[in-house]
């Protein structure tokens, strides 16, 4: 792969693998993790580490502490949950730099696994701190990047690490997520669908510009079609609208006639008086328009049925983005519609990648994860992927 050294290409036997996972895993009040997709992810890389007799020293970030030390968001229920599924003891560090984790390494076997302390409990981590990625980089002889979530960060544990360790590979997730992501850039099976919802125009501008170059079909779903539908000269009442962003609308209508891309936008919706679950309700043709104190919230069940039917005509679809505000029952028939297409489709042979983030958050909740080719475990990571981007986290690993 671009000859970016892989965990396989390195010896590990009895060396300290100081090893970046994306451990950023959602807990409850009860200290107790809802949602373990991010441990299971990771476990391949730690068993080779083991199974290679090198001494596993782990490390994450765990929400957003910003330099404080937060009992929540302490790593230590993660070591207990990764001892279950390792099915052998993880030693847990109360720090992730510093003397006493200097000396519980130290007395390390080859084999044995130690997980550190949430790295964001220092400041310095998310700076790119030079004297804090020394200190990390003290830790290791060897450093492997497993945290595709991460991958797009320029941090310590990232990125500056990697400048102090000599010999440095990604594990087994990255080099999965590329590998299809990087059949989607270079090498989609045709015709090549992409799905973009969500909220923000302004958010995924750069990645639908580098779709049009890749896809045969777009389609454009959830807040931010509005603006779009704005663009056509709909009435879109008080739905999502981005002035700034109504000029690409434009153009990306145009380029799609001009490229002969099929450019898919709701043609029905679901609009509601209020965005709470009590609202009134009503189903519109959008050629009608919004009336005024109304607002699309969710794609209507005619658009619904003409975006399965694109997916069910393609041999490869990337989805970004709810269709509507799926947190709420009564506005997610759309995003549902498309998750369980996406899974009737990979299972009659098409290439189904879900880019991260909400879409992610919906193919779970519809329990289809096992059906889609690739769930990518990073949602900013596969975007800034998607656009042609330097990634941080990949750019700094060692070339063979
Ligand atoms: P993003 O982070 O841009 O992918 O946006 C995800 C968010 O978009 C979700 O929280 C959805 O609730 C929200 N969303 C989707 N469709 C709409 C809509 N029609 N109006 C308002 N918010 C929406």
């Amino acid at each position: 792969m671009n000859g970016i050294k892989f965990i396989e290409d390195l010896n590990l036997e009895g060396r300290r693998v100081l090893t970046r996972l994306d451990l950023n895993v959602p807990i409850d009040n009860n200290a107790q993790i809802t949602d373990e997709s991010r441990i299971k992810s990771s476990l391949k890389t730690i068993r080779y580490i083991i199974e290679k007799g090198g001494k596993a020293i782990l490390m994450s970030h765990l929400g957003r502490p910003e330099g404080k030390r937060l009992n929540s968001l302490s790593l230590k229920p993660v070591s207990k949950v990764l001892s279950e599924n390792l099915g052998k003891n993880v030693i847990f560090a109360p720090d992730c730099v510093g003397k006493e984790v200097e000396k519980i390494i130290h007395q390390l076997r080859n084999g044995q696994v130690v997980l550190l302390e949430n790295l964001r409990f220092h400041k310095a981590e998310t700076k790119n701190d030079i004297f804090f990625s020394k200190k990390l980089a003290k830790l290791g002889d060897v450093y492997i990047n497993d945290a595709f979530g991460t991958v797009h960060r320029s941090h310590s544990s990232t990125y500056g690490v990697s400048k102090f360790i000599s010999e440095s590979a990604i594990g087994y997730l990255i080099k999965k997520e590329l590998k299809f992501l990087g059949e989607i850039v270079s090498n989609a099976g045709e015709p090549f669908l992409a799905i973009i919802g969500g909220a923000k125009v302004a958010d995924k501008i750069k990645v639908i510009d580098k779709l049009f170059d890749k896809v045969q079909a777009l389609i454009i779903g959830g807040g931010m079609s509005c603006t779009f539908l704005k663009a056509q000269g709909f009435e879109i009442g008080n739905s999502l609208f981005e002035k700034d962003s109504l000029h690409f609308a434009e153009e990306m209508i145009q380029k799609s006639k001009e490229k002969k891309i099929d450019l898919l936008l709701p043609k029905d919706a679901i609009i509601a008086n209020s965005l709470k679950e009590k609202a009134s309700i009503r189903s519109i043709r959008l050629s009608e328009g919004v009336p005024k104190g109304w607002m699309m919230l969710d794609i209507g069940s005619k658009s619904a049925e003409i975006f399965c039917n694109a997916i069910s005509g393609s041999r490869t679809v990337f989805w970004n983005g709810p269709m509507g505000v799926f947190e709420i029952e009564k506005f997610s028939n759309g995003t549902f519609a498309i998750a369980k297409s996406l899974a009737r489709e990979t299972e009659r042979g098409a290439l189904t990648i879900v880019g991260g983030g909400d879409s992610v958050s919906a193919i779970k909740k519809l329990g289809v994860s096992e059906k889609i080719s690739h769930v990518s475990t990073g949602g900013g990571a596969s975007l800034k992927f998607l656009e042609g981007k330097e990634l941080p986290g990949i750019s700094s690993i060692g070339r063979s």
